[in-house]
């Protein structure tokens, strides 16, 4: 394509970033992601996948098999770790741990804002109705791919997205268009260099079984969003993880001396970042709602956010948890809430609590539940 036939050159693009505060974009074609094809394959048939998935490969691969006029794919990235994540502190009383992403307000919204915009500038410059499809996180697209083919950062081993200025606390998001806009060039290759893997070693559950392959059934930023029962191996894990897990970030030397984003939405909410596990046991549905809701860990409801601080409760070996545990034991509806319950009662003050867990495993009609319990009393 000759630069005469776009019809939105890349600086125009650029100049859109920094007015509507994006802190990163690129640009591609809509050609097929080719590369990713292979790499998507292996990994689904090593059974890797999360399950969140886009379930079409061909879909992911060909943008055109969804939007058959797209042209052009503008990538964007939004940093996450504002200045005020260094001062951020815990609150009193027993606290959770949210992964950074999820201390401020939901970025889905707050990506599909940024994008909105764009896409009205679009059209706004081109003078006529342009065909625009948004996405954050739900598209069938790899967003990995799409961004290191715009240009926006390589990816590292931990399998994230590293970008120069901001490294990896950045959040992705694309908009898919008709217009035929002047590209970026893509990323160079991965960049890792001579760091000894450390990604790979400091992951908990040794989830990164390689380089760039993440055992999604192993990894806790997906373990803590499942429902049901936690699997036990895992629960010590967690230690204090509410929600998502920062670790194979948090040691990649790639991210230290970044720049911070600046983005409002994504400054710290104290109750966000450290949750009082208590309080949040309290919570009913629609309580859990109005407090958490703008927060990107809300998604899933309460359950799944209190039968974690129960296991963060286990793990921490918090005597003055028992009383609320031994109520949510005998009386709460729902079973992984009962029998996470009788796991961290045993992890807590086994001799304390035989006798309790006993009596509720032999009330008890929930097949899993009931295991559980009876692992609690052996
Ligand atoms: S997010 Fe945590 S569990 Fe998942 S791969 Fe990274 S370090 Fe491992
Ligand atoms: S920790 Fe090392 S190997 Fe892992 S992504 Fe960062 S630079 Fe690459």
């Amino acid at each position: 394509m000759t630069a005469e036939r776009y019809e939105i050159d890349n600086a125009t693009i650029q100049r859109l970033a920094e007015e509507l505060g994006i802190d990163g974009i690129g640009v591609t074609t809509a050609d097929p992601f080719e590369d990713t094809r292979e790499h998507l394959t292996n990994y689904r048939e090593s059974g890797h996948e999360s399950g969140f998935e886009h379930p079409e490969l061909e879909e992911r691969v060909d943008p055109r098999l969804t939007w058959p006029n797209a042209q052009s794919i503008i990538a964007i990235a939004l940093a996450y770790r504002t200045e005020q994540y260094v001062g951020a502190k815990k609150p009193e009383g027993l606290r959770g741990q949210m992964s950074v992403y999820a201390w401020g307000m939901d970025y889905h919204h707050v990506l599909k804002q940024k994008l909105d915009l764009l896409g009205q500038r679009l059209q706004e410059l081109l003078g006529r109705p342009v065909e625009i499809y948004n996405t954050v996180d739900t598209g069938p697209l790899v967003d990995r791919a799409v961004a290191q083919r715009c240009g926006i950062g390589w990816l590292g081993k931990n399998c994230s997205i590293i970008t120069e200025s901001h490294g990896s606390w950045v959040f992705l998001g694309q908009l898919v268009t008709d217009v035929r806009i002047e590209p970026n060039e893509p990323s160079p290759p991965p960049q890792c260099g001579d760091c000894p893997d450390l990604c790979l070693k400091a992951c908990p559950t040794k989830a990164l079984v390689n380089p760039f392959m993440t055992d999604s059934s192993k990894c806790l930023s997906y373990i803590t969003q499942m429902k049901g029962f936690v699997p036990e191996e895992y629960r010590a894990k967690f230690g204090r993880r509410l929600w998502g897990c920062d670790t194979c970030q948090v040691v990649c030397p790639k991210n230290k001396d970044v720049s911070f984003g600046t983005t409002i939405e994504f400054h710290p909410e104290p109750e966000y970042a450290f949750p009082d596990l208590m309080r949040l046991l309290d919570l009913s549905n629609k309580q859990f709602r109005r407090e958490y809701g703008t927060s990107a860990a809300a998604w899933r409801g309460a359950k799944v956010m209190q039968r974690n601080a129960i296991i963060a409760l286990g793990n921490m070996r918090e005597t003055q948890a028992i009383p609320r545990l031994l109520q949510l034991l005998q009386e709460d509806e729902r079973p992984e809430i009962r029998g996470t319950t009788a796991w961290a009662l045993k992890k807590i003050d086994p001799d304390a609590t035989r006798e309790a867990v006993f009596q509720a495993y032999e009330r008890e009609q929930h097949p899993e539940a009931k295991q559980e319990m009876l692992w609690a009393v052996p």
